[in-house]
């Protein structure tokens, strides 16, 4: 089993041309030349090519947000795998919780970019995750499962030999709530077996992320569970020392 740790910075609609420079500069400085694990920054898009000429040369990976269903053409206001590609990004966000819930994104628009960052070269990680009314339901296997197959039935599984899935359950995110780690565990085992349904071979190699109020003082606990091969993280990948004490977590 060779899953490298993945530690990913989630800076949704944050920051300035300013704190960005400051922000990478910090993470720079402080992480290790080379790594056992990977750091992956997701800035807003209008960032992308600042942090792409700031990391050249070192390890940190650069991701998005979010990208398009389509390739290109008269889709205003959107932009491209093609286009991220192109713009040094090697990750794409796909199915974010905020954009599942505040932009309508269905899970099937879901596994149409899902597909669309593959086809253009990216690595999409896909988030799942279960409202609280969900788990208060006892539900939450089933929403993950809905989620996880709109993509795997459509995309196929092998096609998460080059993914990463991020559970995030959403009543965590951004709350100052974290899911235990035996909660976050019990739903990432759940997910690996359900790919392991359809490939053992593809899910002993999945890497599952978790995310929701992550921080340096949970960080470790959560990244000790077997299934837990590293997180996403929002609130506190915009703290430097905060998030490189994360990294260290990852990476122990
Ligand atoms: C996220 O938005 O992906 C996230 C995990 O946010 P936070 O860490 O702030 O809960």
């Amino acid at each position: 089993m060779m899953r490298t740790p993945l530690v990913a910075a989630n800076w949704k609609m944050n920051g300035s041309r300013a704190s960005v420079e400051q922000l990478v500069r910090a993470l720079l400085a402080g992480l290790p030349v080379t790594d056992s694990r990977e750091v992956l920054l997701c800035p807003s898009f209008v960032f992308l090519d600042q942090v792409a000429k700031l990391i050249a040369g070192s390890s940190i990976q650069l991701g998005a947000q979010n990208l398009s269903t389509e390739k290109a053409g008269a889709f205003t206001g959107e932009i491209s795998g093609a286009m991220l590609q192109d713009a040094c990004c090697r990750y794409v966000l796909v199915g974010h919780s905020e954009r599942r819930s505040l932009l309508g994104e269905s899970s099937d628009v879901v596994a149409r970019k899902f597909m669309a960052a593959q086809q253009q070269g990216l690595i999409p990680v896909l988030c799942v995750g279960e409202t609280l009314a969900d788990r208060k339901a006892g539900s939450t296997l089933d929403v993950i499962s809905e989620q996880f197959s709109a993509v795997s039935d459509a995309a196929g599984i092998e096609a998460f030999a080059n993914a990463v899935v991020a559970y995030e359950p959403v009543w965590a995110i951004g709350t100052g709530e974290t899911a235990t780690p035996e909660q976050a565990q019990e739903v990432h085992a759940a997910l690996r077996a359900m790919a392991a349904d359809r490939s053992a071979r593809i899910a002993t190699d999945l890497r599952l992320l978790y995310g929701g109020s992550v921080k340096a003082a949970n960080a470790a606990e959560l990244f000790s569970m077997p299934d837990i091969d590293g997180g996403l993280i929002g609130g506190a990948s915009l703290d430097a020392q905060e998030f490189l004490a994360i990294c260290a977590a990852a990476a122990s």
